[in-house]
């Protein structure tokens, strides 16, 4: 399993926060979450949190979660038991893609893996326009390439804790001028680097074609760059997946959101079965080594501790699923395992 698909010779490494692995060591990887993050919206900043979690809130929450307080991920016992309940379903390997402008915490990070046997990878770069500080929107592609490469070979965020890959890089839609400097960076970082891209698109159907486009022109190397949120960016066009996924890496990672509702714009959200229905088709197109699957936890009421599905749903639960729906154990792990592995190790 997996060895013919590790592009090349045992000895290439992935970067977690506690410093290189071998790509063997990965085992099974979640590609998009946070696990310390504040996704709080800068226009949010000063508002107290108005809504606690409870029984009573809880549904609430889950329906419209952009209530102050509610996208902080910062309680490092919290996180520690969500990670051991991760490692206890078989996970290895979870990729925190929190750049900045979303509150990374490469420190707490490196605490919370050694504590807890699991590895973390780090994502370098920035968040979507309205997220970052005036300063930063005002470098060069030079600039942001210089520090995306710095967060990669030595450390980020003022610490010597290094990322292991480019992203999620934000972009809005309309794209700004920043996002477009910062797509750039991000090829020129990978260029530099050989470390894969993640890309947050907008909120439209041409979105990722424009992002594909960019990064195609800046040379960035598509086979080694996942565009994230296919759940609400094609909700129900898997053509439109498919296509794309002859492009570069395409993640369905709204994994547990199982209401329809999406809070953030007028889309029907798949549940868990219909992803899988559209992961379906993407490998029957032949494409299974495109696609990679995850949760994107960043609110509380998705954690355990707060009566949510925790990082550990994938493979408690969406795993039986996918046998009982006739999945065989090599495609499985060709999500969770090999393409992971094909995109992190270096
Ligand atoms: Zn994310």
């Amino acid at each position: 399993m997996g060895e013919s698909k590790a592009e090349g010779t045992p000895s290439r490494q992935a970067i977690t926060v506690r410093g290189t692995i071998d790509g063997a060591e990965l085992g099974h990887v979640l590609m998009h979450e946070h696990i310390c993050c504040d996704l709080t919206n800068p226009a949010w900043r000063e508002a107290p949190a108005t809504l606690e979690i409870s029984l009573e809130t809880r549904f609430e929450l889950d329906y419209r979660p952009m209530v102050p307080g509610h996208h902080v991920l910062l309680d490092e016992d919290v996180a520690a038991a969500e990670l051991a309940a991760f490692k206890a379903v078989g996970g290895s390997t979870i990729v925190d893609l929190t750049t900045g402008g979303i509150g990374p915490e490469p420190a707490m990070l490196a605490r919370l893996s050694e504590r807890c046997g699991v590895n973390v990878i780090l994502g370098a770069g920035f968040y979507t326009d309205t997220y970052v500080d005036e300063g930063t929107k005002s470098l060069p592609v030079e600039g942001l390439a210089e520090i995306m490469i710095g967060q990669i070979m030595d450390g980020a965020w003022g610490t010597d804790v290094r990322c292991g890959i480019i992203g999620e890089i934000g972009v809005s839609w309309p794209m700004t001028p920043f996002e477009e400097r910062c797509l750039k960076a991000a090829a020129q970082a990978q260029l530099a680097t050989g470390a894969s891209i993640n890309v947050h698109p907008g909120r439209h159907p041409d979105a990722c074609r424009e992002i594909c486009d960019v990064l195609e022109r800046a040379g960035a190397d598509l086979s080694r760059t996942v565009l994230s949120h296919m759940d609400r960016t094609h909700p129900e066009d898997v053509d439109a997946v498919i296509a794309l996924a002859r492009r570069c890496v395409v993640e369905y990672d709204f994994f547990g959101i199982e209401t329809s509702n999406y809070w953030m714009g007028v889309v029907d959200l798949p549940n868990d079965w219909m992803r899988l229905r559209a992961l379906r088709r993407l490998f029957d197109a032949g494409l299974g080594e495109q696609v990679c699957i995850s949760h994107d936890i960043c609110t509380r009421s998705r954690l355990l501790a707060h009566g949510g599905h925790g990082y550990r749903h994938i493979h408690a639960n969406v795993r039986p699923l996918m046998r009982d729906r006739g999945w065989s154990e090599a495609e499985i792990d060709q999500m969770l395992v090999d393409t992971p592995r094909r995109l992190l190790t270096i």
